[in-house]
């Protein structure tokens, strides 16, 4: 269902999301109404898919049917790029701030260490998201992660994870299987999952367990996270073209309308 929260709206008071780039929908949100949001999921007990949108999902959204239709269904589609920021800004239609799920995942594992939560992180490199668990536990030592594993977004796997998910019985769910997989992945098994909140994090996990680094906070706050990524993992190069192509089309919405794609 396509919900958000009103950009300056009081918790509790719903309403469509009508902000859009290039027709992939990102709702008017901060980090604090989203982190409210995601108690209102967890409350609710229904399954929530959580999607954190950046140019490269609106990208791969225009190539990819399925994904677009993943990001269409989500529950709460976040502005995790800086690249949105600035689209916004070049639309004439701001977003309040970044919510960034590298960000977010912290300041959700010390709210559930509060609320009681509990926590699953699938994805990423055999032992890293054992590690995250362990490094946000020494941070948060009420924090509850009821399970580890890394498996992956092979469908084959897909009965096996998902059985140990359920047996888990988390509240939120946290997928590293890269993007678009991760939320492929969580759109195909939303409803078996069971879930309240399913969220692809991407790297977040090698940040926290230190087996990447993220870009200094200055990089992040003049749009150059890029930057840092396509130096440390230059392999990136070829989706990071993502980014060029989305500014070019965003200033072509600017000045022709959506009719320019
Ligand atoms: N990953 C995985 N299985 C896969 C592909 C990726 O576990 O089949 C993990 C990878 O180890 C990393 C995470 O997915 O921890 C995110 O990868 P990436 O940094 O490419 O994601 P992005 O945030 O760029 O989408």
């Amino acid at each position: 269902m396509s919900i958000a929260w009103a950009g300056g709206g009081s918790v509790g008071e719903e309403k469509e999301s009508n902000w859009r780039v290039l027709g992939v929908r990102v709702d008017v949100i901060t980090m604090e109404e989203t982190l409210a949001r995601l108690a209102e999921f967890v409350a609710e007990g229904t399954p929530h898919h959580v999607v954190t949108v950046n140019p490269e999902y609106v990208i791969a959204s225009r190539r990819i049917p399925e994904f677009r239709a993943a990001l269409e269904a989500a529950d709460l589609c976040l502005a995790d790029g800086f690249g949105l920021l600035w689209a916004g800004w070049v639309l004439g239609r701001p977003l309040p701030e970044r919510v960034a799920g590298s960000d977010l995942l912290p300041r959700i594992a010390q709210r559930a260490a509060r609320e009681g939560w509990r926590l699953f992180l699938l994805g990423a490199q055999p032992g890293v998201a054992q590690r995250a668990a362990e490094m946000l536990r020494a941070r948060y030592p009420e924090l509850q992660v009821v399970g580890t594993y890394p498996g992956s977004p092979a469908e084959e796997e897909a009965p096996d994870i998902i059985r140990r998910v359920r047996v888990a019985r988390p509240d939120l769910l946290f997928v590293a299987y890269g993007a678009p997989a991760q939320d492929l992945w969580i759109a195909r098994h939303r409803d078996e999952l069971a879930v309240p909140v399913m969220m692809g994090v991407g790297g977040a996990f090698d940040f926290i367990a230190g087996v990447a680094k993220r870009a200094p906070l200055w990089m992040q706050r003049i749009g150059l996270e890029w930057l840092h990524r396509l130096i440390h993992e230059p392999w990136r190069w070829r989706r990071m073209l993502a980014l060029p192509h989305f500014a070019a089309r965003v200033v072509a919405e600017r000045f022709v309308g959506e009719r320019a794609w």
